[in-house]
Order: C-alpha cells, then structure tokens, then sequence
C-alpha cells in the first residue's frame, strides 16, 4: 500500500509570519484531531490552502514556508486573493453552503464564481496528480472540493479515493435546483467512498444521483461505467477524553488558579444557587437559529414569567464569513435583539442575556461548558454540530440538559437530549421549563448513556471508520479484475 494522502480547503496548520521568520502551528480543530491516527508518520501527506493567498505571502518567503509545511506533513495550494474570493467567498459559501442547508433565497447563482470553483479544484486536483502513486489512498473532505474526485479520477483511473461531505446534502428537490446539479454529482462520483453524517443525507444523494443521472443503484452501491461507489453513512464524533479530562481538570483547579470568567460565574452562582444558565454557542450563522433563539427566550420569559431574574442566557457568537453580506445582517439582527430584549427584561440586579460576540480559547470554553445547567443548541440546520457533544462529555458528574434541535445532524445520536423543532417557540419554552424542573436523576441518566456512546463513537473512530470502509471498497475492486 502506498501513503495517504489528505485534501481540505485549509490546512490543518495555520501560518505566522513576523520578522521575516516563519512558524506552522498546528491546529487543535475536530478534523486535525480526528486524523491524527490517518495523518501520522512519513508515509502521509495533507495538502490544501495556507490561509495566506499569493498577494500575501513574501516571495522570498515562499521556499521558507513550504519547508515549514513540510515539517508537518503537509503542502499548499497556492491562491491569490481572486480565487479565494470566487471560490471559497463565492461559490462555496454563497451558493453551495446556503443551498445545502435549504437557504434557497440566499444561494447566488453566478456563473463566474462556478468557473473559479472549477479552477480552483483543479488546482487542488493538479496538485494531488503531481504527488499520487497508482496505490496511494486520497481521502478529499468537504464542500469546497466536490470536483475533485473526479478530475483526478481521469487522471489515475485505479487510485483509491475517498470522500466525506461534512454539511448536510439536501434533498432532491432543493438540490435540483442548482443550475450544476450534474457537473457536482460526477465530480463526487469519482469517489469509490462516498461519506455523510447521517442516512438521510445519504439517503437524499442517492436519490438526486439515479433521478438526475439515472444510474443504477442497489442498495448503497452505486454503479457506474465498471465502477462499484459505494455510500455510507459515518457520524463525525469528538475527541471525548480531551473534554471529559479537560473538565475534570477545570474542577479540581484551586479557587486562586481559576480564570477570570469561571470566578465570576462562580461568584453568580453563589448569590444565587438556584439560578440557572442556559448556554447557547455558535458561529454566527444563519443555519444555526440564534435569532429565532433570542426570540424564543423571550417567548419563554412571557409565558414561564416565574423565571425572571432567575435564569441568564450566555450567548457565545464566533465571528464568522463577515465579509458576506447575510452575516453582517445577521450580527446587526442580533445585536438588536440582545439590546431590545435585556432592554426589556433587565433590573437593576439582572440582566437576562450575556452576550459575547467572539472565540473563545479552550478553556474558556470548557469554563462554560462545565457551568451551565442546560445547553440550548437549536440550529435550524446543521450538518452535525459538535457542540451538543462537547458539552455532554464535560459533565463529568452527569447533570446537565441538553436542549437539541432535532434539525442538527447530531440529533440522530443524541436521543436522551430533549429535542426540539427550533420553529415551535411554545414546544422550546416547555422544553426549557422541562429542563430547569428535571430531577437529576433523571439528568444523570440520561448523560450516562449519551457519554457512553459519544465516549465510543470519538473522531478517531469516526475516521478509522472511513479508511477502513474505503480499504474494502479498494480490496473488493481488486477481487473483480
Ligand atoms: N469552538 C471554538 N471556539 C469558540 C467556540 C467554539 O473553537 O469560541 C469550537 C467548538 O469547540 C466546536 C466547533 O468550534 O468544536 C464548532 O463545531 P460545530 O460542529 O458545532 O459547528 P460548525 O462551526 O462546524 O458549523
């Protein structure tokens, strides 16, 4: 077997320049976690863009940077400023992003940016073709690449190659609506693996797949000129220990070692024992529903006014995409709402909504994690959402509730939540009263056997899970010839 080779839009290292000296550090997300097991050792290779485009990037630097990459096991796809625009900007976070997440009225047409996207996943395929050996293994992930697949495809007709989608794919009668419905389809069809969250993403690729190019389908195999696809579906986990270890740790530290931010929701806590935290985190992102959240809050403080002054909603909103108009309406949407209802609600003792507009370092975020009693994630659509599990792996002595909307692709592992539809404002206020009221017990009982599952299910697993699945897809093309 030969090495294997790993394409994203971003590297998992993010590049600093100062003094004319160069640094790689390498990230700490979800996706560099998880791949660690795959992207290990020599015989691996990561390739994808720097963050930095060509205009930036210091032309006596450049042999300094690829020298640094290397260091970590990964090559870059150079970019200039236009192309991340068309491509990345335009096209996948104007078109593909809104579209597949059934934000039809936002998805931009435009033929010039699907032309930079097409160009741009050449690059990305050229620079694979350059690197790939006949039995190397590719595994491309995500939205920004659905060409890819198949221009390497033409090119190494018997690579192994493998890819995982890590948004929801919309049903067939959103995703017809693409003006390149079939150029994306074929491009993904260049996989011998094609991956999703959950079976109903699954479910609608196959669907848009023999209804748009009429193949044959059996069961989850597609096929295809000679070619067995085959489509599965794999739920992207956490790394379980480092959160669980992380929030054991955070509660064994001396009260003088603390952050600043946990000693003052300690010192809340203290006035107020009985007072509860509802927790909602982020990026600011139209799928995700904070606004119908602040609205839904509101709703709750009118019709369970019990509550007031009783329970405080920390909203973390990370910056996100603030170069795109929808985002910058949507930050100035939610900074209204926050002013208009702590406006509303507030006394001279509380105020209802804490609200930061920002990313937090990790433990910061394990800060809150640790400290709300009930986490209220209630995308509108999301193609698995992370946090929902972050948040349960936290809980080391199991109470908490978690308040989930059924449509984030977690919902289907995480049954014990209280799972909500994040338009019916009435069913979110009961659920909120339903989870400042329930026993602990039951609390605990419920994160048992979610932490159980999410404890086994962790990232790693997730893509152990995927590399061997395409292995057999390789193994089986093999047996045939
Ligand atoms: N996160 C972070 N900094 C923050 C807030 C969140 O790094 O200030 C992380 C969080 O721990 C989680 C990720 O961002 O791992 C968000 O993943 P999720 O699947 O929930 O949503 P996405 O942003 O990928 O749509």
């Amino acid at each position: 077997m030969g090495k294997t080779i790993i394409i994203s839009n971003r590297l998992p290292v993010q590049l600093q320049i100062s003094n004319g000296d160069i640094t790689a550090i390498p990230s700490v997300g979800g996706l560099a976690t998880g791949m660690k097991s795959v992207h290990s050792g020599g015989d691996s290779l990561w390739i994808g863009w720097s963050g930095l485009t060509d205009e930036e990037i210091p032309k006596a630097l450049a042999p300094k940077i690829d020298k640094a990459l290397s260091e970590h096991g990964s090559s870059k796809v150079n970019l200039t400023a236009d192309e991340v625009d068309g491509f990345y900007f335009g096209f996948s976070n104007r078109t593909i992003w809104p579209l597949f997440h059934y934000f039809l009225e936002y998805s931009e047409f435009e033929l010039d940016n699907w032309n930079i996207y097409k160009q741009v996943n050449q690059k990305f395929a050229d620079a694979i073709l350059k690197v790939a050996n006949d039995d190397d293994i590719i595994w491309v992930h995500d939205y920004q690449l659905m060409l890819v697949p198949q221009m390497v495809r033409e090119k190494k007709p018997n690579i192994s190659i493998g890819f995982f989608l890590h948004i929801p794919f919309p049903s067939f009668e959103i995703f017809r609506t693409l003006p390149w419905r079939e150029e994306i389809l074929e491009g993904l069809l260049g996989s011998d693996l094609i991956g999703f969250h959950t079976y109903d993403y699954e479910r609608h690729f196959l669907s848009s797949v023999r209804r748009l190019l009429g193949l044959e389908v059996s069961f989850n195999d597609i096929h295809m000129d000679e070619r067995v696809i085959k489509v599965d579906s794999f739920p992207m986990g956490i790394d379980y220990k480092k959160f669980s270890e992380a929030a054991l740790k955070n509660q064994n530290t001396p009260p003088g070692e603390q952050s600043e931010l946990q000693r003052r929701l300690y010192k809340h806590k203290k006035t107020d024992p009985d007072a509860k935290f509802f927790l909602s985190i982020d990026r600011l992102d139209y799928t995700k529903g904070i606004a119908k959240r602040l609205n839904a809050f509101e709703y709750f403080l009118n019709k369970y006014p019990q509550y007031k002054e009783k329970v405080r909603l920390i909203i973390l909103a990370v910056p996100s995409r603030s170069n795109v108009p929808q985002y910058q309406l949507l930050k100035r949407e939610i900074d209204e709402l926050v002013g208009r209802i702590n406006g509303e609600f507030s006394t001279v003792s509380w105020t209802p909504i804490w609200y930061f507009y920002r990313s937090m370092p990790f433990e910061n975020l394990i800060d809150l994690y640790t400290t709300c009693d009930i986490a209220w994630l209630t995308p509108i659509r999301d193609g698995m959402n992370l946090v929902a599990k972050e948040y349960i792996a936290t809980r080391t002595d199991r109470t908490g509730v978690l308040i989930l909307s059924e449509m984030a692709g977690s919902a289907n592992e995480m049954n014990e939540a209280i799972l909500i539809n994040p338009n019916n404002f009435e069913q979110t206020a009961d659920a909120l009263n339903q989870a400042i009221t329930m026993p602990v017990e039951e609390q605990q009982e419920r994160n048992r056997v979610l932490q159980k599952r999410l404890e086994r299910y962790n990232v790693e697993k997730w893509a152990n899970d995927f590399m061997g699945s395409l292995l057999d897809q390789k193994e089986k093309d093999f047996s045939h010839v």
